[in-house]
């Protein structure tokens, strides 16, 4: 009888098979030798598996077997394409001063310093030197942040989803607590307002419209199962039209009246006057607290320009529970964001923050600064026979802050032969990567978020990913 032969063993399939290279082969060739070096052995033997046994299911139907340069190249994309890499550097060109996704705020080198020195010795972290025995974690820290708060105290956690957990937990868990529906916000990738209080066990108690919350609603919405009144920062967003909402004061009013304490979670928690870089007046910590809020909550890393961390801060009668509560033991601070925080903190006491902290030197970098370094890269690229210019624009603050307002900033537009997408991955991939804008059909890099000390880097970045063609 003749059976027709499965085609895992049809000769000419099983040579082209025989064909290919071992893994073990492959990777003893120096082509390796920088995947190896940045991704470790075992990562690069698990693409190289990967991409060889697609080539087994396709030499089993086309019966080609390709080069050993192909089977190299087919892994090393296989790598670059599919690997984002250990976390690694990258060159900020979007302006985006606050990217959540390339890592919110860069540390100001007094906080890189404190983690170095910190970092590899042991620490007082938890010891009391005087006493000898066990001390409170961070207790200067704590002092630190109430100082720049304006308030009676503060602590520190991991960041500000955890802040507000903790909040709602150790202040309303079994409780209600009264929001507006206007405020029962999302923010970036999976924080959502509704979520975190459905998790910490407390009562959503939606008050108003979506456009509209008046004093009259939190008023009737308060009950003796009410444990606090709780007004969100809409970060991300703005409302306009026909819209209102109740300020602090009058919340605060209320909170009084009713003997509740008022939260507020300010999401950014900006510490300076963003009015003196441009922007508007974003009501600061020290305002909300001094205004009425008994309890404020709000990140490390947007516009404090820290680590991440979630700070709260506010009275000490309402601090206090946190701080005993076991939840606390859950999301507290890390020792190296802790130093971090305590060095950038320390910078806004010493009103160094400004030069210090990177997200507030790029926010008052200006025009005219930005103009020489976009000129100066220009005219480099140029001498590579690179065409570039430098142009006007706007830079967003981002990281969920200040949506809607800009800083006017000089963009290195540059617009490639090919197609404007692919020179766009290349720069993704290049060594360091470089992310910049794609709009109007032109490549857009804004000198607010590339550091002056990147620009040389940025010249070459941008001269060899031209050159690649792939
Ligand atoms: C950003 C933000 C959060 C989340 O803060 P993380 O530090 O990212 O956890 C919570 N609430 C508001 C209003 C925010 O803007």
């Amino acid at each position: 009888m003749n059976v027709p032969q499965s085609p895992r063993t049809q000769p000419e399939a099983g040579l082209a098979l025989r064909r290919l290279p071992a893994v073990e082969k492959l990777l003893e060739s120096p082509e390796f030798a920088p995947e190896i070096a940045r991704y470790s052995r075992p990562l690069v033997t698990q693409a190289a598996r990967y991409v060889l046994a697609g080539l087994r299911d396709k030499i089993r139907e086309d019966k080609k077997s390709p080069s050993v340069a192909d089977v190299v190249r087919l892994i090393k994309e296989h790598i670059s394409g599919e690997w984002p890499g250990f976390i690694s550097p990258v060159i900020n060109g979007t302006g985006v001063i606050l990217h959540t996704n390339l890592g919110r705020a860069p540390l100001s080198k007094k906080a890189l310093e404190a983690v170095s020195n910190l970092g590899g010795q042991y620490c007082n972290l938890e010891t009391d030197l005087g006493g000898g025995g066990r001390g409170t974690r961070v207790l200067e820290l704590r002092r630190l942040l109430a100082v720049i708060a304006g308030a009676e105290d503060a602590v520190a956690v991991n960041n500000n989803a955890a802040a507000m957990l903790l909040v709602l937990v150790a202040l309303a868990h079994g409780k209600e607590a009264v929001v507006s529906r206007g405020e029962l916000v999302q923010i970036g990738g999976g924080f959502r307002v509704p979520e975190i209080m459905e998790q910490s066990g407390v009562v959503l108690r939606e008050v108003g419209a979506t456009n509209r919350t008046s004093l009259h609603d939190y008023e009737r919405a308060v009950n003796d199962k009410t444990a606090l009144i709780l007004k969100v920062h809409r970060s991300n967003f703005v409302q306009k039209g026909f819209v209102s909402d109740v300020s602090i004061s009058e919340l605060s009013n209320l909170a009084r009246k009713r003997n509740l304490p008022l939260v507020y979670d300010l999401g950014s928690g900006v510490v300076l006057d963003t009015a003196e870089f441009g922007l508007e007046h974003e009501p600061t910590v020290q305002e909300t607290l001094r205004i009425g809020a008994d309890v404020v909550c709000f990140s490390g890393d947007k516009l404090l320009g820290g680590p991440q961390a979630g700070i709260v801060a506010g009275k000490i009668k309402l601090i206090q529970p946190l701080l005993n509560h076991p939840l606390m033991r859950v999301i507290r601070l890390d020792k190296l964001s802790a130093v971090a925080l305590e060095a950038t903190v320390k910078s806004y006491l010493d009103k160094t923050a400004v030069e210090d902290i990177p997200v507030w030197r790029m926010m008052s970098a200006t025009a005219a600064e930005l103009q020489t370094r976009a000129r100066a890269i220009v005219r480099k690229l140029k001498a590579k026979n690179i065409s570039a210019q430098a142009i006007k624009g706007d830079s967003m603050v981002g990281g969920g802050t200040l949506p809607e307002q800009s800083l006017p900033t000089v963009l290195v537009s540059i617009k490639p032969e090919g197609s404007l997408e692919a020179f766009s991955r290349r720069l993704r991939l290049s060594d360091p990567p470089l992310v910049a804008r794609v709009e109007n059909d032109l490549l857009l890099i804004d000198m607010r978020t590339v550091f002056p000390e990147q620009d040389k880097l940025l010249v070459s970045v941008i001269a060899s990913a031209l050159a690649r063609k792939d």
